[in-house]
């Protein structure tokens, strides 16, 4: 996250109207999105709030979040183990939303029809999807992109790399099975039924550490480009599957550490969202 801000700073005066609601819409935007950059102007908001006014915040947030969040997933998750406030923010997540798991049903059954009955076009279409539906998932899952709980995650000192990994283990929770029992299905695939495991987290853990410099969904459009760009390369080359070749598997397998190791380094940059710190 860039920590720029191009040497303008809020003055008291739009802080104290900004907190009483007289800001203006232009202003009040603009505002925020220098908050989000500039921990001094978060520190020196906050003396212009009333503790009351705050805590109404907040509960206006959790109140969004609330409208709009699949019940059943966060009981699940708390009978599961998880503590209440971390399974409100995980099952707010638009990738973990009824829809989103419907529409990747669908593609599925697609994507498996045509792995099963598509030849090597088919097959090159399953590639092409199963290692990117994670990614997308957990692209969807945190971030600017994925409102309102990333609002809720800022305005308060709520840790955002916990936030981050508990969302991505739901989004891999609830994407990954669905998509290998799609695999498993096709006899055409053999061994790739599995294989496509590993660029799938090596992808997905590329995702994380780019995550800590830019918005998710761009990362992830970037990734699917080049995994796009490297099965299509590999069908025309007429094996869709060399994308799999050993030697390449390994290559997923140490990149996706160094990605992890990157995360676990950048994870301190996350942790300061919404903290003063
Ligand atoms: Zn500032």
């Amino acid at each position: 996250m860039s920590t720029s801000t191009g040497g303008w700073h809020a003055d008291e005066d739009l802080l104290s109207r900004y907190v009483r609601g007289d800001a203006g819409p232009v202003a009040a935007a603009s505002l925020e999105q220098h908050l989000l950059r500039c921990a001094s102007c978060r520190d020196r908001i906050a003396a212009h709030v009333p503790v009351p006014l705050l805590d109404a915040a907040w509960e206006r947030v959790r109140d969004e979040a609330v409208a709009g969040r699949p019940r059943r997933l966060e009981r699940l998750l708390v009978r599961l183990g998880v503590p209440a406030p971390d399974a409100l923010l995980v099952a707010t997540a638009p990738s973990l939303r009824t829809s989103w798991l419907v529409g990747l049903v669908v593609t599925l059954v697609f994507v498996g029809l045509g792995a099963a009955y598509g030849g090597d076009r088919g097959l090159t279409f399953f590639l092409l999807v199963a290692p990117l539906v994670p990614v997308a998932g957990v692209a969807f899952a945190y971030g600017p992109d994925a409102d309102p709980s990333h609002e809720a995650a800022l305005a308060t000192p709520y840790p955002a790399t916990r936030l981050l990994l508990l969302r991505t283990a739901a989004v891999l929770a609830a994407s990954l099975p669905p998509v290998l029992l799609a695999a498993l299905l096709v006899p055409a695939l053999s061994w790739t039924a599995v294989a496509w495991l590993l660029p799938a987290l090596s992808l997905t853990a590329a995702l994380l550490a780019a995550s800590t410099w830019v918005r998710p969904t761009v990362t992830a459009a970037a990734l699917g480009a080049g995994w796009t760009a490297a099965v299509t390369s590999a069908s025309r080359a007429a094996d869709p599957t060399a994308v799999l070749a050993p030697a390449l598997l390994v290559a997923y397998a140490v990149l996706g550490c160094l990605a992890l190791l990157v995360l676990a380094l950048r994870s301190r940059s996350l942790t300061t969202l919404g903290s003063p710190s």
